[in-house]
């Protein structure tokens, strides 16, 4: 009986979202292209790895799919602040891309490590109430699920929590007032920290380098030896003080 109404279920919702979709064709989150989540020449975009400098980390770099600009920019607002959740899967494949890319540059250093453990960058418990979720958890998991499929090792462990920490911006604080904001506040479950794994920290956008900086330090004091960071996109600084590169 349970799977009967379980059926049924599937097939209206099913049936609800085609009549949707009918209706209200969706348009690309980066440019508005018809009936894509994402166009291919937008998917082009987030191939364009860079490196960029973390300021007073024990991780001194992070790597980012592409600049936050332009129709990059577009796309992960509209998945960050209007709950496109279709481009999660998406973005996840981006950044799964870009860790097997910064583990075929880093080879044999980083790789010596015995497995991944991947971990979503901490939400303020504010920011989790306004946007209703944790928005790197559901990127991370699916990323899991890619890297696993190239034959890797792969944990999801959320070990990150911001404490004490009210709302969280892109850009509408300085360097040193993001810096303060963060500092001291980043908690880590130290009970799941191993010295063998890679620890890869996710966000969606390093903007001052600072949040990813902090959660970097955070785990390597808590015990994890290899760290890196990864990102959707992350801002060229005003100055281009050189702070980032392609690679
Ligand atoms: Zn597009």
């Amino acid at each position: 009986m349970e799977s009967l109404i379980l059926f049924i279920w599937r097939t209206l919702f099913a049936w609800f979202a085609a009549v949707r979709d009918l209706l209200f064709p969706r348009g690309c989150a980066g440019c508005d292209a018809p009936d894509e989540v994402l166009c291919p020449a937008c998917r082009t975009l987030f191939s364009q790895p860079c490196i960029r400098v973390l300021p007073d980390s024990h991780a001194d770099r992070c790597y980012a799919c592409s600049l936050y600009r332009g129709f990059v920019r577009h796309a992960i607002l509209a998945w960050k602040d209007h709950s496109d959740e279709e481009c999660d899967s998406v973005f996840a494949s981006f950044l799964a891309g870009l860790v097997l890319t910064v583990l075929g540059a880093t080879r044999p250093r980083d790789t010596a490590a015995s497995s991944l453990v991947l971990v979503p960058a901490p939400s303020s418990v504010s920011s989790m109430h306004s946007r209703g979720r944790w928005q790197t958890l559901p990127l991370v998991k699916a990323m899991q699920h890619d890297l696993r499929g190239y034959g890797l090792q792969v944990e999801v462990k959320p070990v990150l929590h911001l404490e004490g920490v009210k709302g969280k911006s892109v850009q509408r604080t300085g360097a040193s007032g993001r810096s303060e904001r963060i500092a001291g506040h980043v908690r880590v479950d130290e009970t799941f920290i191993d010295d063998d794994s890679l620890f890869i920290i996710v966000d969606d956008i390093v903007t001052t380098g600072t949040t990813m900086g902090h959660c970097a330090t955070s785990l390597h004091q808590a015990g994890a030896v290899h760290v890196i960071g990864v990102a959707l996109a992350c801002v060229e600084s005003e100055a281009d003080r050189g702070d980032v590169r392609h690679m």
